[in-house]
């Protein structure tokens, strides 16, 4: 397929995939194999030593998950993509991928709450030390804040849970002016209502286990190169490091940055990280991710016409002390909602509950419609109080600093219809105060 060529719809529903290649099978195949014939010694060799690419064995890559990476690679624009066995393994091996052996971390305290366990639990045991600004939305705080063995500005594109927006293209050039990547969680957004490597930034990662799966069904993440940023540049040995699996010819050993120019990073991934440690995706659940794929605009903006209704009705509702989505009234994301998410800033938002905790729980326990739990994306319209559930890790001090009140309330808006979600809150307002 010349696929450059191509609409977004129709690279969601056939990009990376050949029928031809595959016995002439519509629906992409699973290929249920841990392991691949190597034919002959000498087609062994040239595997072993990539000169010649190809499957040897699925911990390290597979025929479906190949679909499954090049068909979001082509949907954002990056030059290869890696899947792996869930989001949080999509964060932890790219900021391990960057900054592993020691360096700093610049980030925010908007993020997902698992994001935010591992930077308090984990990374610092890897010697890779965590600045988190509290002024997020101030650019100039960023570039203040970089020091000299910082190696990368993370963020997340929408953060969880209060969807505020992050200016990409400043941040990807103030990154960029120190030699750095700009890193980005694009889980809430997906390639649908952004593609982030437009606006500079450089890894782009997704949990797809959320809206990009759509259906709630599977763990996946995704990490993609954009192949733009120079990991030769000085700060980044890693790259540079020769393996012996990568020698030429005369059997010298040879760097990532020799081998695989055009997508480094991913590779390097790949390579390092998805063989040794070993989060991989399984072909079954790469395969439901890409059967979700198929409609993915079609959902996310129904979900996001959806997401409009609700915010009007929660907005005339005297119980509802605040609203977080930047459609909201008078949300400061007005701007960068119309500069980055011109067709919508995704389906996940919080209110603020006017009540006590009990009446709280009250309103959660007698909606009929709403799931309780703690995914979001999905065809369901989701609901969780995250100071006690998805942020419940965190102390008060850190809730705080994430923008988690007492009164929070997080809302996924799925599939159904506005009326019968509006009607389904209504009679749980009128509940939560009996
Ligand atoms: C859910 C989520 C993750 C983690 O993804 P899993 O697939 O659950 O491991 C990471 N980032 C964001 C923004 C998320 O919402």
């Amino acid at each position: 397929m010349g696929e450059n060529n191509y609409g977004f719809d129709t690279l969601k529903v056939r990009a990376g995939y050949n029928p031809h290649k595959h016995n002439y099978a519509v629906s992409v195949p699973i290929y249920e194999t841990a392991s691949f014939e190597l034919g002959n010694t000498e087609r062994a060799g040239k595997l072993l030593s990539f000169s010649e690419l190809g499957f040897i064995y699925s911990r390290v890559s597979n025929p479906t998950v190949a679909v499954l990476e090049e068909r979001v690679a082509s949907l954002d624009g990056a030059a290869a993509a890696v899947a792996v066995g869930s989001g949080m393994a999509a964060v932890t091996y790219s900021l391990l991928n960057v900054a592993e052996g020691g360096g700093r971390i610049l980030t925010t305290q908007k993020l997902y709450g698992g994001t935010i366990d591992s930077f308090n639990k984990l990374f610092p045991k890897y010697g890779i030390q965590i600045d988190r600004l509290e002024e997020s939305d101030n650019s100039e705080a960023f570039r203040n804040a970089i020091k000299e063995d910082t190696k990368a500005i993370f963020i997340e594109t929408i953060s969880n849970p209060n969807a505020s927006i992050a200016d990409i293209e400043t941040l990807a050039n103030i990154a960029h002016e120190n030699n750095i990547p700009l890193i980005v969680d694009n889980t809430f957004a997906t390639p649908y209502l952004l593609n982030p490597i437009k606006f500079g930034a450089d890894i782009v990662i997704y949990s797809a286990t959320k809206a990009l799966g759509g259906h709630g069904n599977a763990i996946a993440g995704l990490i993609l190169d954009s192949g733009n940023f120079n990991w030769g540049n000085g700060k980044f040995p890693q790259f540079d490091e020769k393996y012996h699996n990568l020698r030429d010819k005369s059997g010298n050993p040879r760097s990532i940055l020799k081998v695989f120019p055009k997508a480094p990073f991913a590779f390097r991934v790949r390579l390092n990280y998805l063989t040794y440690f070993g989060a991989t995706l399984s072909p079954f659940d790469a395969y439901l991710i890409l059967i979700g794929l198929e409609t993915l605009s079609e959902r996310v903006q129904k979900q996001v016409s959806n997401t409009e209704k609700i915010i009007k009705y929660l907005e005339s509702k005297d119980k509802v002390s605040w609203i977080k989505h930047p459609s909201a009234e008078g949300s400061p994301y007005k701007k960068l909602k119309e500069k980055y998410l011109p067709k919508g800033a995704a389906s996940t938002f919080t209110f603020g509950f006017k009540g006590s905790l009990d009446e709280i729980d009250k309103f959660i326990d007698a909606l009929k419609i709403f799931s309780y739990q703690a995914n979001l994306g999905d065809a369901r319209s989701l609901i969780i109080n995250s100071p006690k559930t998805t942020h419940g890790e965190l102390t008060p001090k850190e809730q705080g600093l994430a923008g988690i009140t007492p009164d929070t309330i997080r809302i996924s808006i799925g599939l159904e219809e506005a009326d019968d979600l509006i009607s389904d809150l209504e009679q749980a307002f009128e509940k939560a105060f009996i």
